[in-house]
């Protein structure tokens, strides 16, 4: 054979991956269809501003050796998350904190907000969906502004439909802190998060533009492992019909004056305004160039040929999900990972996680 691994996908999962393994004097071949390698947290410079391709990536985590991981590869700035919701013509702090419930009711005092809360809040022990989660969250009035309409463009489906946990990454707080994450590390890497995976996959063979799928046989010939981190679903075939996801679509603008909204992220939080928010590149690096780059993001279903970005994990999906992983597990010579092949709304530093932990074991064993 004359590669230890193929590695399908040269997002951060198979880079990560193909790092470690090279360090081993491993042998690896990374193919991706695509006409560059970084997968979704792909940048692009447009008039000097590093321009998040598909969609706003903000690194952050907890897990002190994931930081320590990516740092090797470049210094992360001191960008912190905070966006700003638009709902209407009113304008409001997120995540959910004193500002917001000042903005709402003017109440500046924390106890004040919590018994406004709590007089609106849904009494609930096991919230089924995310319309309960929310409302036993943070009542009715923060649920109507802030995220009915956005969930449900995001989503395209009634927030009685959807699970619990995806409103569960959003923090409630009783003081003044705009900090969307509550990790400990937080920030965007300085020259875009390609230059990270352009170092990952040093010394690695890269093929572009190639589809693994238009010629399977002939890449399962030259290695004697696959690390596949596409979707699970077209590895086979669609057997058990296909995974759902959402598609986002991004109409991007230079536009000739150098600030246009103030902040990275604007969400728009009504249900009249088409898309789902406007990220303003430039802030994400405090950028002083006297243009700007931003991009509407709209929200829709997967169709075949779209990019797949959120997995749709409801109840008939994850039990779809199921049969694909059981046949998954009986594979002895190919290993799944990422967002798509393990079908789960991952954060970027979930990815990091995994991959270090699955090549450390692959490399035990080999
Ligand atoms: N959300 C919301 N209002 C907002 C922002 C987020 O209701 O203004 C909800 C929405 O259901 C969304 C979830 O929180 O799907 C997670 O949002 P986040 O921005 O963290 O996810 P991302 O799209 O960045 O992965």
């Amino acid at each position: 054979m004359k590669y230890d691994y193929l590695i399908v996908g040269a997002g951060p999962y198979g880079a990560v991956f193909a790092h470690e393994a090279m360090k081993c004097n491993k042998r690896c071949l990374v193919i991706d269809k695509r006409d560059h390698i970084g997968g979704n947290i792909y940048t692009e410079q447009v008039e000097g501003i590093n321009v998040h391709k598909y969609g706003a990536h903000i690194f952050h985590t907890n897990d002190r050796e994931v930081w320590d991981y990516v740092n090797q590869f470049a210094t992360f700035n001191r960008y912190t998350n905070s966006p700003i919701a638009k709902f209407k013509d009113e304008v409001y702090n997120l995540p959910f904190n004193m500002n917001t419930f000042y903005q709402l009711w003017g109440v500046s005092d924390p106890a004040e907000a919590e018994k406004k809360i709590e007089s609106q809040r849904l009494q609930c022990e096991q919230p089924q969906n995310l319309e309960e989660q929310a409302l036993s969250l943070v009542g009715r009035d923060i649920y109507e502004k802030l995220i009915k309409g956005y969930t449900e463009k995001q989503w395209g489906r009634s927030c009685k439909d959807l699970p619990a946990f995806i409103i569960k990454r959003l923090p409630v707080r009783f003081t003044w802190d705009n900090n969307y994450f509550n990790d400990q590390y937080q920030g965007i890497p300085v020259g875009g998060y390609t230059l990270i995976i352009e170092k990952l996959l040093e010394g690695s063979e890269v093929r572009l533009n190639t589809d693994y799928f238009a010629q399977r046989e002939y890449f399962d010939s030259l290695a004697n492992k696959i690390v596949y981190t596409g979707m699970l679903d077209e590895f086979y075939d669609y057997r058990f019909g296909p995974l759902e996801y959402r598609t986002l679509r991004f109409d991007s603008e230079v536009l000739d004056k150098p600030n246009f909204q103030g902040n990275a992220v604007v969400n728009y939080t009504d249900k009249e305004t088409p898309f789902t928010r406007i990220i303003e590149h430039k802030h994400f690096e405090f950028g002083t160039q006297p243009k700007t780059v931003i991009t509407r993001e709209y929200s829709k279903e997967h169709e075949n040929g779209d990019e797949p970005y959120y997995p749709v994990n409801d109840q008939k999906n994850n039990a779809r999900y199921l049969n694909y992983k059981e046949l998954a597990e009986r594979e002895e010579n190919v290993i799944f990972g990422g967002r798509l092949a393990e079908y789960k709304y991952y954060d970027m530093w979930q990815i990091f996680r995994n991959s270090l932990d699955r090549v450390r074991k692959e490399l035990q064993q080999a």
